[in-house]
């Protein structure tokens, strides 16, 4: 079993060739750990992905899936055996865990060691081999506990409606859209209103029985609520309906940590990723004797890794 970077992730095992989050040749199978589109390129054919993942890309494009894969599933695929389990980024999110007689390897795509209010963290997976994504590998990002940010989101919305004012969150359409409804549900007694596309990728997660409740902004009870001001809205663009009131723009990203983005409001450190010592400890506990990096401060997490005595590199090599 060996894995190849470069343009793509490639695994190669025995006759297998599967790509991972890419494909730059049609060859082979793709697993797609999760629904964001720079993981999911259009070219892929024969992917293999999660129900809730499938659902999310099927509604903006025609993909081609080979198998579904639930978390705790697993499959045999050209002498491969593949297990799917959740990585806490988002809902339907997935790391692999990749099998065959000669070795294992855990691909952990996008990767949230934390708990969240609607999804439970990622735990380490045992392998030999791991392919650990290092967005925010650089020690210069721990974020404060879940929690904090938490209290600190629910303060600010508080304190913008007592100002007459609408909270509005402009953020990924999946993920943090809805961990934000799942917030303002958890602890609010005022309606989450939804853009168009956050509102069709929440309805379409509710069928795996995420019960995140919310109205549509272009439904005539979301246009009320909204005029009617006590409310929060959540949307993927800067877009608003027109209102008396003036709205307040927040951004939820583990980025906000350290800077603070240009003409928002607001901006919290709230983040679908792990961070630096999610990160350490996730390489730590999966026992792995050889550990690529990829995305982010790879190099910077390797070097962390390394004087932590464990085997570990960017991913470079080209296939
Ligand atoms: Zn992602």
């Amino acid at each position: 079993m060996e894995v190849l970077g470069g343009r793509g992730l490639l695994l190669k095992a025995g006759n297998a060739r599967i790509w991972l989050d890419s494909a730059v040749e049609r060859d082979g199978l793709s697993l797609v750990s999760h629904a964001h589109l720079d993981h999911a390129p259009r070219r892929l054919s024969k992917i293999i992905a999660t129900p809730e993942t499938a659902s999310v890309l099927s509604l903006f494009g025609s993909y081609k899936f080979e198998r579904l894969i639930k978390y705790g599933e697993s499959m045999v695929l050209d002498d491969v055996r593949i297990s799917a389990h959740s990585s806490g980024h988002v809902i339907g999110s997935s790391q692999f865990l990749l099998e065959d007689s000669s070795g294992s390897l855990v691909y952990t795509g996008d990767l949230n060691t934390y708990d969240s209010v609607i999804l439970r963290g990622a735990r380490p997976l045992e392998s030999e081999m791991l392919v650990l994504e290092a967005t925010y590998g650089s020690p210069r990002y721990i974020f404060p506990a879940r929690e904090e940010v938490y209290a600190r989101i629910i303060r600010w919305i508080i304190e913008t409606i007592k100002a007459g004012e609408i909270p509005a969150f402009k953020v990924y359409a999946l993920g943090k859209a809805q961990e934000i409804i799942g917030l303002v549900n958890a602890y609010l007694r005022i309606p989450a209103l939804a853009s168009f596309t956050i509102s069709r990728i929440t309805e379409t997660l509710s069928q795996y029985g995420f019960k995140l409740e919310h109205l549509p902004i272009n439904s005539p009870e979301g246009l009320e609520a909204f005029k009617q001001g006590e409310c929060v809205y959540v949307s993927s663009k800067r877009y608003s309906p027109p209102s008396q009131r003036r709205i307040r723009w927040a951004v939820a990203t583990g980025w906000a940590l350290r800077y603070r983005p240009s003409g928002f409001d607001a901006a919290f450190p709230l983040s679908g990723h792990a961070d630096f010592s999610g990160l350490v400890r996730y390489a730590e506990e999966s026992g792995a004797k050889q550990i690529y990096l990829v995305h982010g401060f790879a190099d910077e997490l390797a070097k962390h890794l390394r004087r932590r005595g464990l085997r570990a590199e960017a991913l470079s090599r080209a296939p």
